[in-house]
């Protein structure tokens, strides 16, 4: 057994019912990850997006989660308190079937990275941007083994020398060729 270390757990929860469907998350998020910073705002590079159908009253913050080289072989379609929301509504994954959470121009996936690469930050941008208190911010602390936090560490480095090697695009060909091989 290795020694414990602790970790850091971010989240963001959401509260849907305070959701006005305002996407000043989607406008402030693009602009935060704008190349240079703030240069420009396009929601459609938001690592948060908004399932919006004003006149059904929905309005859900979905944030972007890891890249699916494949897309499932099933969808989910949830009826909630009567409402209906479309298909795959709440799914956070980057994949091939949709649009959502990829870069427009490249078709690279976007994934929220709880805006880290500002470590001044009190609270990620989207969550200071939501005036009507939809997102709250938390983070505590958890007790991990340091095996498993050290091999995170060595996979994600392993991983970050491929894509400055041979491009991040080259290396997701790679993971889902091998993903369909299993
Ligand atoms: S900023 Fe807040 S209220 Fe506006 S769409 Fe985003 S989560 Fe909803
Ligand atoms: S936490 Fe940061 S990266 Fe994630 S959606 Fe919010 S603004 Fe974007």
């Amino acid at each position: 057994m290795g020694e414990k270390k602790k970790k850091i757990i971010k989240t963001i929860k959401v509260d849907v019912d305070k959701c006005n469907g305002c996407r000043a998350c989607e406008v402030i998020c693009s602009a935060f990850h704008a190349e240079p910073k703030y240069s420009s705002n396009n929601p459609a590079r938001s690592r948060v997006r908004v399932v919006r159908h004003p006149l059904r009253d929905i309005y859900v913050p979905v944030y972007a989660g890891d890249y699916a080289p494949a897309e499932c072989m099933g969808r989910d379609q949830y009826t909630i308190d009567g409402k209906e929301y479309e298909e795959c509504a709440f799914c956070r994954a980057s994949c091939p079937s949709r649009d959502a959470f990829k870069e427009p121009d490249s078709g690279l996936p976007l994934k929220c990275d709880m805006c880290e690469s500002d470590p001044y930050l009190s609270e990620p941008m989207c969550v200071q941007w939501c005036l009507n208190d939809a997102l709250l911010y938390e983070t505590r602390e958890e007790e991990v083994e340091e095996d498993e936090i050290e091999q995170q560490e060595e996979v994600e480095i392993g991983l970050e020398s491929l894509a400055n090697k041979y491009g991040l695009q080259k290396v997701l060909d790679a993971v889902s060729r091998m993903s369909k091989k299993d």
